[in-house]
């Protein structure tokens, strides 16, 4: 299949999240399995044009009206992809709108003030890309609000009656990777779009009189995915839907969650380039290595035979930071204070609570913050940590948990979207599980389960041990999230009544002489494709049923009686109150 991601972000060029993660290394993915897969992506400023090959020739783009965009065009190939089927990365350059500094904003002006025209032409520079390069997408595929307008443009001009044709066997596909960002906007930017007004009500812009960019393309995409399976069901309700469930409940038999994967070659112990020494599950000194630099790195007493629990995160609400390190009210400060535990935090984010962490920094010996992004730092905290906390509100996917696992780091995390797909809850009694949950978002609930998950490391080591084992044989690879995506580019095509592409059509070069197309070979290779369903149908994970414990309650080393036995008497899950209580 000929697949176009339509992309703001894409590691390596440009990166605010998960997102530019995902697109590059599904594309990548699906590159390996054989598809013709292109991304395209507007160049930002920092983005070096001289590493990349410019186009021949501007590139107009017709936007309402009647105003003519011009751009220029370069393009790359993506690192890591073989010369024989490589990802084709196109960047559209328009410097008015992207040649400034930030994505979506910037520390002075947090979204700027032109996103809806800035990303609204990018959708239909999309279009004027494939045709100028002679190259049409059996699948359009639209990441976030960003790129949720492509599908519109799909639906309401490229394959509307009158249209020149091009795109008449294009489907769409749309991926929420946050609802929480819409890309809403004033509706007198809706003229720029070139598209009727009609549409604007039609084509599901409107949202109270503003314009919504995201609500539009879940009204026109063929087919809609989030990250998780379980943040699709969660999106569908109105606690989690962020005022866009009744469409997407409206839209329920077009939509569904594939779990994104993790990228094994960049997280993986026995790879890792970032820490002391790699290690394995069959020889796990390397991650006391890495937890003895952890300690090190952040000026902690080190101690193997202490607990250490790990965050990375974005400080922002979302992440559940506000019931951590909430002033006077999150339980950060209780918790370092009554456990016999070290706990350590990268990240950065809103402002208050940089203040806040710094704050505790200074005044818990066994608490120490970094505030800034760091790579490598996080790949120490993934690998040194015994625990690694993600207290979020909502969590699409989440990546930290998975890297946690395979690192053999138990997660301790609220029961929340791709955290509840991922990670199943201990169980005292069997010892299964592979982490530690909670349902309730509020300080309580997380000092509680933190307390659980330090009570098991200090009284149920075997259980501990079988866990990071059952963790470290998780597969998140990408190419089972692809197969999947595949499978839904088929069902796709299958429900728009169209025929699904056999295989790869010829790699036509960004400017075709009329003769040399003609003559280029057909390849066809249906066989592969049947293979690959089959493949995708035998890998189907099973579902889990994690269950997350209640009101789990602390327990510190101080406290914990001498012999596991006893301990497991006084925490028979009929009195859990018992393994609050401290020993005197
Ligand atoms: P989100 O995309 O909502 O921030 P995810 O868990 O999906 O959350 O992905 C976040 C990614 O960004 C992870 O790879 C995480 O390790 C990384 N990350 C977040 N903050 C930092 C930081 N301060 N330093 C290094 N990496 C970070």
């Amino acid at each position: 299949m000929k697949i176009l991601m339509v992309s703001s972000e894409a590691v390596p060029w440009a990166k605010t999240g998960g997102l530019a993660d995902m697109v590059s290394a599904l594309s990548i993915s699906l590159a390996e399995l054989g598809h013709d897969v292109r991304i395209v992506i507007p160049r930002y400023y920092p983005i070096d044009r001289a590493k990349l090959k410019l186009l021949p020739g501007a590139m107009g783009v017709p936007m309402g009206g009647g105003i003519q965009e011009w751009s220029a065009v370069y393009a790359t190939d993506m690192p890591g992809t073989s010369s024989k089927n490589p990802v084709k990365v196109y960047f559209v350059d328009h410097e008015i709108f992207f040649g400034r500094d930030g994505i979506y904003g910037n520390a002075v002006e947090t979204d700027f003030i032109d996103n809806s025209r800035r990303f609204t032409f990018f959708c239909r520079a999309a279009f004027q890309l494939c045709k100028k390069i002679k190259w049409y997408p059996d699948v359009l595929h639209a990441h976030d609000w960003p790129a949720a307008v492509a599908p519109v443009y799909l639906k309401f001009a490229e394959r509307a009656a009158g249209a020149s044709g091009e795109f008449k066997k294009t489907v769409s596909i749309l991926t929420i990777h946050n609802l929480g960002y819409q890309g809403i906007y004033h509706k007198d930017n809706f003229d720029y779009a070139g598209l009727g007004w009609d549409v604007f009500y039609n084509g599901g812009f409107e949202d109270w009189s503003m314009l919504n960019m995201l609500k539009a393309g879940l009204y026109s995409a063929d087919k809609i995915n989030t990250v998780s399976p379980n943040y699709a069901k969660e999106t569908m309700t109105q606690a989690h839907g962020f005022r866009l469930d009744g469409v997407l409940r409206y839209r329920n038999a077009d939509y569904c969650g594939i779990l994104n994967g993790i990228d094994t070659e960049v997280w993986n112990p026995s790879k890792d380039k970032y820490i002391p020494e790699t290690y394995s599950l069959e020889d796990m000194a390397g991650k006391a290595k890495a937890k003895k630099a952890l300690q090190k790195e952040f000026g902690l007493h080190e101690d193997p035979n202490i607990p250490v629990i790990g965050m990375v995160t974005r400080l922002t609400d979302q992440k559940g930071v506000g019931e951590l390190f909430g002033p006077t009210y999150g339980s950060a400060w209780s918790i370092c204070r009554d456990m016999d535990l070290q706990m350590i935090l990268l990240g950065s984010g809103e402002y208050w609570c940089e203040n806040e962490i710094s704050g505790l920094s200074s005044r818990l010996s066994n608490f120490s913050a970094k505030i800034g992004y760091s790579e490598k730092i996080s790949h120490l905290i993934e690998a040194g940590s015994d625990f690694f906390l993600m207290p979020s509100r909502y969590e699409p996917c989440g990546l930290n948990q998975m890297y946690s696992l395979v690192y053999g780091t138990l997660p301790i995390v609220r029961s929340t979207g791709g955290l509840v797909d991922t990670v199943q809850n201990y169980d005292e009694k069997t010892g299964n599980g592979t982490g530690f949950m909670f349902e309730q978002l509020n300080p309580s609930s997380i000092y509680n389960t933190v307390g659980w998950a330090v009570w098991a490391w200090y009284n149920r080591p075997k259980d501990i041990k079988k866990m990071q084992e059952r963790g470290m044989t998780q597969n998140f690879s990408w190419e089972s999230s692809a197969l999947k995506y595949v499978e839904l580019y088929e069902e796709t095509f299958k429900a728009q009544g169209m025929k699904i592409p056999a295989g790869n059509e010829p790699d036509v070069p960004e400017i075709v002489p009329e003769k040399q197309k003609k003559e280029a070979p057909k390849k066809e290779t249906p066989k592969k494709e049947a293979v690959k369903k089959e493949t995708y149908k035998k890998e189907q994970p099973k579902e889990k049923t994690a269950k997350s414990k209640k009101s789990a309650p602390a327990k510190t080393k101080k406290s914990a009686p001498a012999k596991p036995k006893k301990a497991a008497a006084a925490t028979t899950p009929k009195k859990p109150v018992a393994k609050k209580t401290k020993k005197k």
